[in-house]
């Protein structure tokens, strides 16, 4: 019987019960006991970061949450465990991983949740090569144990430039699908060669100089080719960025790079994005000190599970695949959040409302 979503949101408790729901969610449980077991015997270490924390840039806005003990500071929630990871190669773990939750408050997109779930991992000592080999080895197996009556349509998975997926498909997520009919059909690939900025605003005026932003990660080294350009902040646009991105039947999977585990490559992408020392410092100035201490060249990756078990169950949205999923706009229904707080809460915080009419 269909229902309609925000009934089946509002009672998700009852939703849950329907075979579609227990099996969507028992294979999730599968995919991440998989990963966890498969990681552990290759020497990774599971190691929990901070979900209240400071911001770290993965492109989109922070929830914020407000401080008691300080007022008028705030804690933000992790769009991704990034420097945490980072600084626990400088630490001396070579093979992290977490099932990690990652916040993210971006406009309304159908297929995004706020908070989402991705396999967070670092590894120490390694290039490119490596880790697109090693998530490539654990994506198949994982296939081929969970969901053995699914076909990868390419072993290994192809790759393609950004350049060139933006020509031949008009997208940075192509669908590499041969048979869309097809419904069992998995076709992996890798999108590498990325620009590593862009131009931050799209109307950029002639004559203005242009503000830069970063295209995936700044904590991204660029291809070893253009480190001399990005030294010397030139041929910004043309620098291309160690990233790579996994997609899977038009979805992005998930994305990667190799670091910067020097400091002075990392300052001066915070310099092209425009900013001064002091804000450089302020923010980032544990990364850079870190850093400086020495640290393993390291990289790694961050496949998203929510996406991975949508594609693995054939579901058309991500919420099939979360237990208690928000609407599209972030509203969890069946607890009625987000909601107000009390007069006294607020007071507690120093906060105010200002409620435009
Ligand atoms: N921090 C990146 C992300 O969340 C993943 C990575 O580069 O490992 O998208």
């Amino acid at each position: 019987m269909e229902i309609g979503e925000e009934t089946r949101l509002k009672y998700r408790y009852l939703d849950l019960l329907r075979p579609r729901l227990q099996k969507n969610i028992r294979l999730r449980h599968e995919v991440v006991q998989f990963i966890r077991q498969w990681l552990a015997a290759k020497d990774f270490i599971e190691i929990e970061t901070p979900i209240l924390t400071k911001s770290t840039p993965e492109g989109a806005r922070d929830y914020v949450v407000p401080s008691r003990r300080e007022t008028g500071k705030f804690y933000a929630l992790p769009q991704s465990p990034q420097q945490y990871k980072q600084l626990l190669m400088v630490a001396g773990f070579e093979r992290y991983f977490q099932i990690a939750r990652c916040f993210r408050d971006e406009d309304t997109r159908g297929d995004r949740q706020p908070e989402f779930t991705q396999l967070d991992l670092e590894m120490s000592f390694v290039d490119r090569e490596d880790v697109m080999a090693l998530t490539e080895k654990l994506l198949i197996d994982l296939v081929k144990k969970i969901t053995p009556y699914k076909k990868i349509q390419e072993i290994p998975f192809p790759r393609i430039s950004y350049q060139e997926a933006m020509e031949k498909y008009g997208t940075d997520r192509p669908d590499f699908r041969k048979d869309k009919n097809n419904l069992d059909l998995l076709a992996f690939g890798w999108v590498i060669d990325f620009p590593f900025f862009e131009p931050s605003s799209a109307k950029a005026t002639e004559g203005k100089k242009t503000e830069w932003t970063f295209t995936h990660n700044p904590f991204s080294a660029p291809k070893p080719e253009h480190l001399d350009w990005l030294m010397k902040k030139e041929n910004i646009g043309e620098i291309l960025t160690t990233q790579y991105d996994i997609v899977l039947n038009g979805f992005e999977v998930g994305g990667g790079s190799i670091r910067n585990h020097k400091p002075e490559p990392l300052k001066k992408v915070f310099e092209i994005m425009g900013l001064g020392e002091e804000k450089i410092i302020k923010n980032f100035g544990h990364m850079l000190s870190a850093l400086a201490y020495g640290a393993p060249p390291h990289g790694g990756i961050a496949p998203g599970i929510d996406r991975l078990v949508m594609i693995l169950a054939g579901e058309p949205n991500i919420r099939e695949v979360f237990a208690f999923p928000k609407t599209g706009d972030g509203r969890d229904l069946m607890m009625g959040s987000p909601s107000e707080i009390t007069q006294e809460q607020l007071k507690e915080l120093g906060l105010k409302i200002n409620k435009s009419e």
